[in-house]
């Protein structure tokens, strides 16, 4: 067994025992294309994942998002034939694949695992096996995910996106479990200006202040944009998780926060916060006004 198996390092208070970072195909593909895939882009957020790897071992596991490749796969679907999705499978092992290589250059060793095979639905819901996850983070290695189809109740194949795979590790034995979407803006941008302000926080009881803010999805996308994404993750973060939505910058110094308190965050990184514990640092939702003080009355009346 390794030293990272022996001491598993704790997660500080306020702080995840483990990090579920997944790093949206937007950053690193054109997705108006079928088969994008900027190496040059995965090669500098995998040095970053690797250097967190190297500090916090055991830590992290990673999710890859399916970009050009996966929303190319699943965009014109056969209805009627039941195993339509597979292809999906093939496409985002190619960028599992492209990945893990950029992780074993940056010196780490990572493993890319088919979600197919670790998950399936059943009668009460999508079940996972983590037990290779569980000991690959024991030996320190970096699990490698991706979206993919998984078999249904039924027998055919669904897709499950790379916004619902954190999903599958929102498991007491890997928890506190902390979620972080890295993607082309810096959270829900409550105007239509790129570098605008994000909404905060969001409670995943109440999604209805982030549907009212999603912009209407490109025709190019499958999985609804920000809308499933906002969707997905409140489901997490239900079940227990913190989710955080932030813009990725491959030139970042490090990720290192990502694993802090979330109020030890850097000031200047502006992130949606998904999850049931409201930030102490907002103000308290406004009371109702008290009502006039009936012996006041108005000039004008
Ligand atoms: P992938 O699903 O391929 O991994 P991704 O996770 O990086 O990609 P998307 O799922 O496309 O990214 O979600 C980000 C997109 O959501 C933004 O590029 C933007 O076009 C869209 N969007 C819609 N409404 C909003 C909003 N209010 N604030 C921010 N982004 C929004």
């Amino acid at each position: 067994m390794s030293a990272a198996a022996a001491a598993p390092p704790p997660a500080r208070a306020g702080g995840p025992r483990t990090l579920v970072v997944k790093v949206g195909g937007s950053l690193v593909s054109d997705k108006r294309t079928d088969d994008h895939l900027d190496t040059a882009a995965i090669h500098a957020y995998a040095a970053l994942v690797a250097d967190l790897v190297r500090t916090f071992p055991g830590r992290t596991v990673f999710v890859a998002g399916g970009g050009a490749l996966g929303h190319g796969a699943v965009r014109d679907l056969d209805a009627a034939d039941g195993f339509a999705a597979l292809d999906l499978t093939r496409a985002t092992f190619a960028v599992k694949w492209a990945w893990t290589a950029a992780f074993r250059e940056a010196g780490i060793r990572a493993l890319p695992l088919q979600v197919a095979a670790m998950c399936t639905d059943q009668r009460s819901g999508a079940v996972a096996d983590l037990t290779v996850v569980r000991r690959l983070l024991a030996e320190g290695v970096l699990p490698v995910l991706s979206g993919d189809c998984i078999l249904t109740a039924d027998g055919s194949l669904r897709i499950y996106g790379s916004d619902h795979v954190p999903g599958m590790l929102v498991d007491g034995s890997l928890g506190p479990v902390r979620i972080v979407t890295l993607t082309d803006v810096p959270g829900i941008l409550t105007g239509t200006g790129p570098d605008g302000p994000v909404l905060p926080w969001v409670s995943p009881d109440d999604t209805a202040s982030a549907h009212a803010l999603v912009w209407e999805t490109a025709p190019w996308d499958t999985s609804d944009a920000m809308r499933g994404k906002v969707d997905a993750l409140a489901a997490h973060a239900r079940r227990g998780a913190e989710c955080v939505i932030t813009r990725g910058d491959r030139a970042s110094a490090s990720l290192h926060h990502l694993l802090a308190p979330m109020d030890r965050w850097p000031a200047d990184v502006p992130h949606t916060l998904i999850s049931r514990t409201r930030p102490a640092s907002l103000p308290h939702p406004r009371t109702a006004p008290p009502p006039s003080d009936p012996g006041i009355t108005s000039a004008r009346s």
